[in-house]
């Protein structure tokens, strides 16, 4: 086997040959990673049933489709993404081309996550095939079924001289980054992502930080109680709440709190029976270390579990569950929950909401509901998060026009569409010149004088230019 050098080394050569420049390179190899997920959409479904239980409906809709349009996106966009752009030039600079040239990095690692183990790694792959790298790819050690389908489908599918996928956990992971890379785009939590960031520093490595962190939802003013309950339930308790943007708590007053609660409750029989273990539509915790920490969370909590707080441990099973009495400081709202309970907080106004959301980090996901747009449009004002979305959960990530990513503490840069070629792409400025104007160009030589400094400030003002066309 390739020692992790060899591999580094056999994509570096590639790159330097220029094989990944042409379009129809990169087109092809998306095609291909089109077919590898098509082709093996039911040993993907099995290995993400094996890792989390996940419901098949979840898998196709979250994992396969996310990462079809993706590639559809990115074919049918690379034309015009790779166009350079021209830019507004000066009456100095008239006669030369002047324009921003999208060019590859070179080679890119991407590090994924185990929560959805297929998107979080080809998503942003396709972004950095589309861009004409070479990858090399880290599944999570901890989702172990879709890691290893992964690491034997690529090199089935895909040029073995452009894109490799190493396998390991935090060791290997640690070794592979002795390695100089010309990007590392990193997905997981943020203590791993220091780690991370103190071995870019070390060949001073460019890094997208796709972190976590606690997403509040925000309910204030008039709101339909039912529909909020049903798209709150759905979006915190798709993947058993192991989504980076799943709804981590609830802000309301005592009186929607009120009426939110048996909401929930309903909601939660039409969505999983009476007895959520045995509904093939809720997927389990990752791990046995997963489910011991979440249950550890509800132990301590001073919470009042009001739905749910089952748990099963051989069946790493958690029941959607909602805590209410939480108190701002309880140990629910220390870190991310990252799994299937719902702490309400009680905050009377909205005024204070925002308050208690801008005094944590700022999240990767906000959500309102409300059906006042006077209170969305507060909301949105007076915060700051790596997306938004009024009414609704999750489901802003599925535009690939929208950028995804954080911002502050829940990650840096982003990826979807366009912006993941963005993320991959170094926009290079080229100015290309001929040897026409020299008197003109000549004003820029010594001596120099007040009158050569004169022309040169008019020359060199975009005004002039715009005023002389
Ligand atoms: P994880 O354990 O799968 O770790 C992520 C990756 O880092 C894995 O590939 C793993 O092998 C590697 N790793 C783990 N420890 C390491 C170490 N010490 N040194 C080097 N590499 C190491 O996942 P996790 O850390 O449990 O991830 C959960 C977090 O990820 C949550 O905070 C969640 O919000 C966040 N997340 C963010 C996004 C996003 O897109 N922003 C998506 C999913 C998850």
């Amino acid at each position: 086997m390739d020692t992790k050098k060899e591999i580094v080394d056999r994509l570096r050569l590639a790159f330097r040959s220029g094989i990944t420049l042409s379009e129809q390179f990169r087109s092809a190899q998306l095609t291909k990673l089109m077919l590898m997920i098509k082709d093996n959409e039911k040993d993907i479904v099995n290995a993400l049933h094996k890792d989390l239980g996940k419901p098949k409906f979840e898998a196709i809709l979250a994992e396969i489709d996310m990462v079809v349009n993706e590639i559809h996106y990115a074919i049918d966009n690379l034309p015009s993404w790779m166009q350079a752009d021209y830019v507004s030039k000066t009456l100095a600079t008239k006669l030369d081309d002047c324009f921003v040239r999208r060019e590859p990095l070179g080679v890119v690692l991407i590090i994924g996550t185990w929560n959805y183990p297929l998107q979080l790694l080809i998503l942003p792959m396709v972004g950095a095939i589309a861009a004409g790298n070479c990858v090399i790819i880290k599944p999570s050690e901890v989702s172990a079924a879709t890691d290893l389908l992964i690491a034997e489908l690529i090199p089935k599918y895909l040029s073995q001289d452009c894109y490799a996928v190493v396998r390991g956990g935090a060791d290997e992971t640690m070794a592979l980054l002795q390695n100089r890379f010309d990007h590392i785009f990193y997905t997981g939590s943020q203590a791993v992502a220091r780690s991370i960031l103190q071995q870019a520093s070390v060949h001073l490595t460019p890094v997208t930080m796709e972190l976590g962190g606690k997403c509040p939802c925000l309910i204030y003013g008039r709101v339909d109680i039912a529909a909020a309950a049903r798209r709150l339930a759905w979006a915190k308790f798709f993947n058993a709440g192991q989504s980076c943007v799943a709804p981590d708590y609830v802000l309301c007053s005592q009186a929607t709190c009120d009426a939110l609660l048996p909401a929930l409750r309903e909601t939660l029989k039409d969505f999983y029976g009476k007895e959520p273990q045995t509904s093939p539509d809720i997927s389990r915790i990752v791990s046995q270390r997963h489910w011991t920490r979440l249950t550890e969370l509800l132990k301590k909590s001073s919470g009042k579990v009001v739905v749910g707080g089952e748990s099963d441990q051989e069946d790493k099973y958690i029941a959607p569950t909602v805590v209410v009495d939480v108190a701002k400081d309880d140990v629910l709202m220390q870190e991310e929950i990252f799994g299937p309970i719902l702490p309400i907080v009680i905050v009377d106004s909205l005024e204070k909401g925002i308050d208690f959301v801008n005094d944590k980090e700022k999240p990767l996901a906000l959500y309102v509901f409300s059906d006042e747009t006077s209170v969305v449009k507060t909301v949105l004002q007076k915060t700051s998060s790596g997306g938004f979305c009024s009414n609704d959960g999750i489901i802003h990530i599925s535009l690939p026009g929208l950028p995804f990513g954080g911002v502050g503490a829940s990650g840096w840069g982003s990826y979807h569409g366009r912006w993941g070629f963005e993320t991959f792409s170094h926009r290079r400025a080229c100015m290309m010149r001929g040897w026409a104007l020299e008197r003109l160009n000549g004003l820029r030589y010594p001596p120099y004088r007040d009158d050569k400094l004169s022309w040169l400030r008019w020359t060199a003002s975009p005004k002039t230019f715009c005023s002389l066309m």
